[in-house]
């Protein structure tokens, strides 16, 4: 390309990029970004670096506990137990799935922020949320090395009441991070269930028995999946769904969840 033509493309790239942030300049101005929790403005560089928009306050409040937790069931341990094999409680468990990433321990504002990511129009906050465990977890999260990312499924009737179904959000941002699939439709819910935090371990199983079925056609021979849900409980739904995963192919499960309940 002639000099001069080169000097004129890149002049047209130059005023392009000063009309880019001069326009975000602008956009920033009239509408600053806020933190997807607390509203606050968000600092000067936050969120527009990792695309986590949260405010400084609240990444810390989200991930202030330093509790060891378990390699496998993702709850808090007491210092020096040795987990690669499953805590004491859940190494009895026989679960199906290999380990549970996740961001914190289900109480204060973590808490609150799993509530408040089930309403209507907080499609945002739930994104910010697997932002947040990715840049946490991110290590675990490669490693693991999943094909496909697989949300935990509710019940068809669900939509109409719950049109934003939080999981399903969590699970295409996790699958946009890592560069890979989400099935979102690879798995249904059969039948309405009752909230398992409301029922006694024993009948937790029972609970669940047959509400995961495959779809048809869905072939997961080989592939390594990853649940994404936005707590996990006993892990009853995670390991019931993991079994129907491997009775489907899938030659390892592993489950990404912002919070667990102990
Ligand atoms: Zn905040
Ligand atoms: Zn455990």
């Amino acid at each position: 390309m002639p000099q001069s033509f080169r000097n004129a493309s890149s002049a047209q790239s130059d005023i392009k990029a000063a009309f880019t942030d001069a326009a975000t300049m602008f956009v920033d101005f009239v509408l600053p970004p806020a933190c997807s929790f607390c509203k606050a403005d968000l600092e000067r560089n936050e969120g527009t670096t990792d695309g986590i928009t949260l405010c400084s306050r609240c990444r810390v409040n989200f991930t202030n506990n330093q509790q060891p937790a378990c390699l496998k069931c993702g709850m808090p341990v007491g210092p020096y137990v040795d987990t690669s094999n499953g805590c004491p409680e859940c190494s009895r468990r026989g679960f199906r799935f290999e380990e549970v990433i996740r961001l914190g321990v289900y109480q204060d504002s973590l808490r609150t922020a799993c509530i408040r990511g089930k309403s209507p129009g907080a499609e945002a906050l739930a994104t910010a949320m697997v932002s947040l465990l990715w840049h946490e977890q991110r290590e675990r999260l490669t490693e693991f090395s999943p094909d496909v990312v697989v949300p935990v499924p509710q019940f068809w009737l669900h939509w109409f009441t719950r049109p934003h179904h939080q999981a399903l959000t969590m699970a295409e941002a996790l699958a946009e991070r890592l560069s890979i699939p989400c099935l979102d439709r690879a798995v249904r819910k059969t039948r309405r269930t009752v909230d398992q935090s409301s029922l006694p371990k024993a009948k937790r199983l029972k609970n669940l028995e047959k509400a995961f079925q495959m779809r048809r056609g869905v072939n997961l021979k080989g592939q390594r999946v990853l649940i994404v849900d936005d707590i996990l409980t006993t892990g009853t739904t995670s390991n019931e769904l993991a079994r129907v995963l491997r009775k489907a192919g899938a030659s390892s499960v592993a489950v990404a969840v912002i919070a667990v309940v102990p």
